[in-house]
């Protein structure tokens, strides 16, 4: 630890913001719940209807649940501008696809920490809600949809497997229901599930 080379304290890195194209540029802390105002790093000016610039007109915000820091929910408020076509007068909002899809109330971070959570950690969507601070509904959907995207839509998920491991276990215990994972035992990665 000797030869470590510390950088500047930055918040955007620690959170690993500056991944989804965000720069934090503020902090609000309470006991439960921590909230960072953010912006969108790039720019977006340039009219998609006629490819002509434009010109800032205001800001939105948007808010986000972002992967938890020690266990306390993390709120993203996005701060969007808006921009009008100086040539045919139409407004769009900032990009912000990097940081989440469209409608998402996820991070694309949060995602990721969620469905590792669930894969690696084993732990309940329940509790996945309330580390992220959202619905149990909105957890479950936005982690179903995020695996079924990363995972079992990969083709090339069998790529370099060289061990598979079955597991079964009860997903709930009242209704006797059993979840099937066909794991590769040597990375993060769920095969198939049933
Ligand atoms: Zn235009």
């Amino acid at each position: 630890m000797s030869d470590v080379t510390f950088s500047s304290a930055d918040l955007t890195t620690f959170t690993r913001l500056d991944e989804l194209g965000l720069e934090v540029v503020g902090q609000h802390l309470l006991p439960d719940r921590a909230v960072l105002a953010c912006r969108v790093v790039d720019p977006d000016e340039w009219c998609r209807r006629c490819g002509c610039q434009g010109v800032p007109r205001d800001t939105v915000t948007r808010r986000l649940a972002h992967e938890p820091f020690g266990w306390r929910p993390t709120v993203l408020v996005v701060r969007l501008r808006r921009y009008r076509c100086t040539e045919c007068g139409h407004v769009w909002r900032q990009d912000m696809t990097k940081a989440a899809a469209a409608r998402a109330k996820i991070s694309r971070g949060g995602l990721r920490w969620a469905l590792v959570g669930l894969v690696c950690q084993h732990l309940s969507v329940a509790r996945i809600a309330e580390a992220l601070a959202v619905s149990w509904h909105t957890a479950n959907a936005a982690v179903l949809a995020e695996g079924r995207r990363v995972l079992i839509n990969d083709p090339t998920r069998f790529d370099g497997v060289r061990v598979i491991g079955v597991d079964e276990h009860v997903v709930r215990h009242e209704a006797l229901l059993f979840r099937m994972e066909v794991r590769d035992l040597h990375r993060f990665a769920v095969a198939a599930a049933g």
